[in-house]
């Protein structure tokens, strides 16, 4: 995939392929959950929109707050000579 495509975040498939991960915080139990994208896959909702995916709490059954977290940061390979250029003493 070229770099400067745009990246489509429809369904969970898209965040499961791209390696964003979803979280989900519960108001009421006050508890984060790190929803695990494959297992929702093989339970089928993997074409499900993100927009209308709508997690309950495993506790209490109240309906979660996602959150989209992004994958881990990956450094190009050019970028990661420049950065280590700039950055060599606070990087050792
Ligand atoms: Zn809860």
């Amino acid at each position: 995939m070229n770099s400067n495509s745009p990246i489509r975040l429809s369904t969970l498939s898209d965040l499961s392929r791209l390696g964003y991960q979803l979280a989900c915080f519960c108001p009421r139990c006050q508890r984060w959950a790190d929803l695990n994208l494959s297992d929702l896959e093989r339970q089928g909702v993997a074409t499900r929109r993100v927009v209308d995916f709508t997690p309950r709490c495993r506790r209490c059954g109240t309906r979660g707050e996602k959150q989209l977290r992004p994958p881990p940061k990956r450094v190009a390979r050019g970028a990661r000579a420049t950065f280590a250029h700039y950055a060599a003493p606070a990087d050792a």
